[in-house]
């Protein structure tokens, strides 16, 4: 594997575990860390396989695998400890505003019918994050010999606004203008640490282009025009790729946990199709 990181295409890499999509996100869903069990699904290979955390309490086997999500010396220690500083940014509280659904959040409604809650966070901080995850997915698609929805123009254009942007410090980027593309919204349901998820790109190349974060569903603007049947395939509302909703007004969508798990279904169903072809 090169030896220089993927990110800045520059310096040498570090050798140490990074996670592909951050740790800090998915153990939300997956259970505490080291305990967690992670199933994937490989459809070209026709393989799934089961990861259990160091700590899992399990008996089947007591072979030392790879973690899933996660691959050793794929980017340098600037760009590493970068990533770092938005997740730190992000994630604890985030994780906390998501299990707050159902209790304390405040909840508004858009003209579509649509619940949403305000962030706490300025949008050029959100934005940086989640795009670092879409970008890192898309990789992980790649050194995983998967499909990766993004095209190379595409991939190496957003390669380059996440290194811009990650390298920013926080207390910077919150003084720049709002990120306005590409424009990406986010949307999660009540109760997440027991609803079915995942932590993938969904299989079906549409627009916008979704993304699977734990907890979270992103949709991805790859250009302006909505696939045909995107609902058909996704079971996504349509109401829920408003504007309103975007991640440059700071808010996430909220749905119904039946919803949810249709749309989280609906993507296993596709990864199935594929698995069978
Ligand atoms: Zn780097």
């Amino acid at each position: 594997m090169s030896e220089i990181c993927l990110l800045c295409k520059e310096r040498k890499v570090y050798q140490i575990k990074s996670h592909l999509t951050p740790a800090g996100i998915t153990e939300n869903t997956y259970g505490e860390r080291n305990k967690e069990v992670i199933y994937t699904i490989d459809p070209k290979n026709k393989n799934v396989d089961k990861y259990y955390g160091r700590e899992y309490p399990q008996e089947e086997t007591t072979e030392i695998k790879d973690e899933p999500n996660a691959r050793r010396g794929i980017f340098c220690k600037v760009c590493e400890t970068d990533f770092g500083t938005y997740e730190s940014a992000v994630q604890n509280k985030l994780n906390e505003f998501i299990n707050s659904i159902g209790h304390t959040a405040g909840i508004k409604r858009t003209g579509f019918y649509i619940k949403y809650s305000n962030l706490d966070f300025h949008p050029n901080v959100l934005i940086t994050f989640f795009l670092s995850i879409v970008w890192r997915q898309c990789i992980e698609q790649i050194l995983d010999e998967m499909d990766n929805p993004i095209s190379e123009e595409e991939l190496e254009k957003l390669r380059v606004l996440v290194l811009l942007k990650i390298s920013t410090p926080i207390n910077e980027i919150i003084k720049q203008d709002v990120i306005q593309s590409p424009k990406m919204s986010i949307f999660t349901t009540y109760d997440t640490k027991i609803q079915p998820t995942w932590a993938n790109p969904h299989p079906k190349e549409t627009n916008p282009q979704i993304f699977f974060i734990g907890p979270i569903v992103l949709l991805y603007w790859v250009n302006q025009n909505v696939t045909d049947n995107f609902n058909n395939l996704t079971l996504i509302d349509k109401g829920l790729l408003d504007d309103n909703i975007s991640l440059k007004t700071s808010r996430i969508g909220i749905i119904h946990p039946n919803q949810w798990t249709k749309i989280s279904n609906k993507m296993a169903q596709n990864l199935v199709r594929d698995f069978m072809r």
